[in-house]
Parts: C-alpha cells; structure tokens; sequence
C-alpha cells in the first residue's frame, strides 16, 4: 500500500519556509514569488563544484556569492552567477537549506513545465550533490524522499521534475544516474506525481 504523507509533517517545516531538521546556510539568491504563489512543483538538480569533487565548501560558498573563483580553473566561468536552491542534499544525507520555501530561489533558469514558464516562480529546487557520471547515494535518496514527503505535506506540491525535464537541451540534471522509480518507491508519493515517468 502507498503511505500517506504522515501526520505532522507539515510541522517539521516553519511559517517561512524553513525546514526544523535543515542546517540553515542563508543565500541572498532570492525574492518574493510573484503574487505571493504558493510551490507546486518539486525540481530535483544534481551539482558539483568542481563537477565529481564532492566534499569541501564550493557549493555553500557558491550559493552565499563567495565562492574563490581563482581557486579552481571550473570556478572561472561560475563568476557573476548569482544562483541557489531551497535545498542541497549532501553525499551522506545532510540536508542544507539556503532559501525559504516561500521565496522565489534562482535554481531554474529559462525553464517551461508543461507549457507553464518561470518555474522558479513556482517550484522548491533540491540539488544532490552529485554528477551526471557517478550514482547517488542511499542516504541522499533516504533523505530526498523524506524531504519531498514533507514538503508535499506543506505545500500544494502535485509534481517533480528533474531540471533536464523543464530545460531540455539545456540541463542534463539530475542525469542519467538519478533513479527515478527508486524515488517514487521511497516517497510514497502516487505516480500522478511524477508526469515525466513512464506509467508502464
Ligand atoms: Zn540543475
């Protein structure tokens, strides 16, 4: 049988759009969604900084506008780019959360759900550290699915995308690797929730 998504979960996330259990590294990658729209739809992204170094501080330092772009040659091109996610999922499952839920965080781009633009006007973005060459982890899928329940618990949620389903030729992310059916099985959330896999 498919669980529902379990009583209080809601609660786990705060009046803003913080989740309780998150590490909180605040990024001024933001603003208001426009006409105060609540999120419907889940974005999953993979990074790595340098792409397959998983580890170190790039990401947070990215996301908070203070990465050392001299530090590695991959940097150079990141200069200028003002981007985050709500959420990033470490290799071992930590949960970090640079934006509010209820704010519009930069993570999408130029992107299109189902004929709708703007996804980041409407979408939470989660990254998994990771990369479109290597398999994730079982503690990013064990924490990934809880973080969809809850969210979708709190939220109007009645969708995720990977970011290559809304900017396809684009984005590649989260990339051949990420294992769909095994986040379906693990979040209980029902197959309507997912319009980019196959039913079969
Ligand atoms: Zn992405």
């Amino acid at each position: 049988m498919t669980p529902a998504p379990h009583a209080g979960a809601a609660a786990a996330v705060d009046e803003n759009g913080w989740l309780l259990a998150a590490t909180r590294l605040p990024s001024p990658n933001f603003e208001a969604r426009p006409g105060a729209i609540e999120p419907t739809l889940i974005v999953v992204h993979n990074i790595s900084l340098p792409p397959d170094d998983f580890g170190g501080s790039a990401i947070r330092d990215f996301f908070q506008n203070r990465l050392d772009h001299d530090a590695h040659p991959y940097f150079d091109q990141l200069r200028g780019m003002r981007v985050s996610a709500h959420f990033v999922i470490r290799r071992d499952g930590e949960v970090e959360q640079y934006v509010a839920c209820n704010e519009r965080a930069w993570h999408a781009g130029v992107s299109s759900f189902l004929g709708r633009e703007r996804c980041n006007d409407f979408s939470i973005g989660i990254e998994l550290e990771g990369s479109d060459r290597s398999p994730f982890e079982t503690a990013q899928y064990d924490a990934l699915a809880e973080l969809v329940r809850v969210l979708a618990a709190r939220y109007p949620i009645d969708a995720l995308a990977g970011h290559s389903d809304i900017a396809p030729g684009r984005k590649t992310d989260p990339g051949p690797h990420f294992d769909w059916p095994r986040l379906v099985r693990a979040s209980g959330l029902a197959p309507h929730f997912f319009p980019f896999q196959s039913r079969a």
